[in-house]
C-alpha cells in the first residue's frame, strides 16, 4: 500500500467505526495570532477537545497537513520533514482506550498490513508526586492484542532516558516512560493551571531490525532511542484528568486524540525506514536525480532537504501566505532559500522551482485538488522568490570578492547579511571555497552583531519573532 492508498484507507476505515470525515484546516490557522502554523491534527481541534460541541459530532477523523519549522535542523534523517499529514482521529467524549487501541491495532496490521511482531508500544508510567497511577489500562489492552497475535508482549519500566539508554527494551514490546508520554498544554503536570485537563499518551512504534543500534545515542536501543532502528508511527492521547488545588481528578467528559504520520506509516507499510522513499516524495527525489544528473545514494541530504522544503513552500504558498520578511512568509522565504542553496550545491545553474514545483503538484492533485487549481500562481510565486533570492545572493558574492586581499571579517560578514540578506554560512562557505580568508573569529564577531541587532529590533516591533 502506498500513501495514497492508506491515506484513503484510513478515512474509510474510521468512517466505518463511526467518525465523520473533516476536512483538513490551512497550514496557517485561523483565528490564532499566537501560532504561525498547523503543526498537529490536535491543534485545530483544541477548542472541541476542551468541551467546544464541534458542528460535525463527537467521532471526527481527517488528515491533517502540517508545517513544524522548529524540525528543520532535523530534515535530512529518515524521518523528520517540515511538511508532513497527520492522520488523525478523535472520540469527544464518546469511546475511550478499550475501543480506541484495538480500533488502531486492526488499522495498522490489517488495513496496511504491517506486521504485528514488529510493533513495539510505550504507555505512561505514572506520577506518584501528582497522584496519576501508571496507565495499567493501555498496556493492559496491547498486551491483549500482542497475545491475540501469538506474540510475547513484556513490559518494563524506562523512566528516564539515561535509564531507558542503559537497560533498553530487554525484548519488552511495551515500556514505560515518564514525562514523554504525559499530555497538556504546555507540557509539565507540574505547572498545570487549575482546571486544565490532561492525561496519559501511549505510542507505537515500528522496529526495522535491519537498522543496526547506533551506540552514541545509549548503550541500549529503546523504543523512544533517535537511533532510527525504531520510528514513532504515531499516538494517542487520552485525556481523562483535571487539575485541581491539591492534584488531579477524573475527567467528567474523556477524549481521545490520535495523530499518526502518514509518512512514517507508508514507509513502513514499504518496509523502509526512509520516508523519502514513499510516493509523496520519490518523485521529486527522481525529479532531482535527474535535473541534476547526481544520485540520491550520493546526495542524500540535499535531495530531502530540497524535496521537503519545495513541498513546504507549495503548501503554504496554496494556503496564501507569500515570501516576506516576518512571520509565516520570512518562514516561506526561509524555505525557498534553504532549497535553493542545497540545489546551488548539487550544480543547479538554472531555475529550480520551476522544473520541481509541477511534480510536487502532480503528487497531489487527486487528494488536494487545490494545489493543482493553483498551479500557475504558485510557481510563479515561488519562482519570484528563487530569483530575488539568487539576486541576492550575486550581489553577495561581487561585494565577498572585494575582500579577496584583506579576507572577511565577522563584521563585514554581517553588514553582507544586513544589507544583502546573505546568508551567513554560505557567505563562509563560498568564501572559503574561493580561496577568500575568513578570520577566526568570525562566528564571535558576527553573533555579537546578531544579537545587538535583534535586541534593537524586538524593542522596535515583537512582529518579527519567528525563531
Ligand atoms: P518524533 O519524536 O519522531 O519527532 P513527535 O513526538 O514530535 O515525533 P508527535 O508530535 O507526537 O511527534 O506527532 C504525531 C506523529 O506525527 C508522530 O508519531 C509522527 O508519526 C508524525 N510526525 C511528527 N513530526 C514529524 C515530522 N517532522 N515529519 C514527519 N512526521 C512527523
Ligand atoms: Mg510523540
Amino acid at each position: 500500500m502506498d500513501a495514497d492508498e492508506i491515506r484513503s484507507a484510513f478515512l474509510t476505515y474510521m468512517r466505518e467505526q463511526g467518525h465523520v470525515v473533516i476536512p483538513r484546516a490551512p497550514l496557517v490557522p485561523r483565528d490564532d495570532p499566537t501560532t504561525l502554523f498547523t503543526g498537529s491534527g490536535m491543534q485545530p481541534l483544541l477548542p472541541y477537545l476542551l468541551g467546544a460541541e464541534h458542528p460535525a459530532g463527537a467521532r471526527l477523523a481527517d488528515s491533517q497537513t502540517c508545517l513544524r519549522v522548529q524540525d528543520i535542523e532535523e530534515v535530512g534523517d529518515n524521518r523528520h520533514t517540515t511538511f508532513f499529514e497527520m492522520l488523525g482521529s478523535w472520540s469527544l467524549g464518546h469511546y475511550f482506550k478499550e475501543q480506541q487501541i484495538p480500533q488502531l491495532w486492526t488499522f495498522l496490521t490489517e488495513r496496511v498490513g504491517l506486521d504485528p511482531a514488529r510493533l513495539y508500544v510505550s504507555c505512561f508510567i505514572g506520577d506518584a508526586a501528582n497522584g496519576i497511577p501508571r496507565d495499567e489500562e493501555s498496556a493492559a489492552i496491547w498486551a491483549g492484542l500482542f497475545t491475540s497475535a501469538g506474540l510475547t508482549a513484556g513490559q518494563v519500566e524506562l523512566d528516564t532516558e539515561e535509564h531507558a539508554a542503559t537497560v533498553g527494551t530487554g525484548g519488552a514490546r511495551i515500556a514505560f516512560y515518564g514525562k514523554k508520554n504525559w499530555w497538556c498544554r504546555g507540557g509539565s503536570a507540574d505547572d498545570m493551571p487549575v482546571g486544565e485537563p490532561g492525561g496519559p499518551d501511549t505510542e507505537v512504534f515500528y522496529l526495522f531490525p535491519h537498522v543496526e543500534h547506533d551506540p552514541s545515542y545509549g548503550e541500549h536501543c529503546h523504543q523512544n532511542c533517535d537511533c532510527g532502528r525504531f520510528i514513532e508511527l504515531g499516538n494517542s492521547v487520552f485525556m481523562e484528568y483535571r487539575r485541581t488545588v491539591t492534584g488531579f481528578e477524573p475527567l467528567p467528559r474523556r477524549n481521545v486524540d490520535y495523530g499518526g504520520g502518514l509518512a512514517r506509516i507508508a514507509a513502513a507499510a514499504l518496509d523502509t525506514p526512509d520516508v523519502f522513499r514513499i510516493g509523496l516524495l520519490w518523485p521529486i527525489i527522481e525529479k532531482l536525480e535527474e535535473l541534476s544528473g547526481r544520485s540520491y545514494d550520493d546526495e542524500t541530504v540535499a535531495m530531502r532537504v530540497i524535496a521537503d522544503h519545495l513541498k513546504g513552500a507549495t503548501f503554504l504558498a496554496v494556503d496564501g501566505v507569500r515570501p516576506g520578511n516576518k512571520a509565516q512568509g520570512y518562514v516561506l522565504r526561509r524555505l525557498i532559500r534553504r532549497a535553493v542553496r542545497f540545489a546551488l550545491g548539487l550544480g543547479f545553474e538554472e531555475s529550480l522551482l520551476p522544473q520541481v514545483i509541477p511534480t510536487v503538484v502532480g503528487i497531489y492533485d487527486v487528494h488536494y485538488p487545490e494545489v493543482k487549481e493553483h498551479v500557475d500562481f504558485v510557481v510563479a510565486v515561488l519562482s519570484k522568490g528563487e530569483r530575488a533570492f539568487r539576486r541576492t545572493l550575486s550581489k553577495g558574492l561581487r561585494q565577498l570578492e572585494t575582500y579577496r586581499d584583506t579576507g572577511v571579517t565577522g563584521a563585514e560578514l554581517f553588514i553582507l547579511y544586513d544589507t544583502y540578506g546573505f546568508p551567513v554560512e554560505l557567505a563562509t562557505e563560498e568564501a572559503l571555497a574561493q580561496g577568500i580568508a575568513v578570520s577566526g573569529t568570525w562566528r564571535e564577531e558576527f553573533d555579537k552583531r546578531m544579537a545587538a541587532q535583534r535586541a534593537r529590533s524586538q524593542l522596535a516591533s515583537r512582529e518579527n519573532q519567528v525563531e
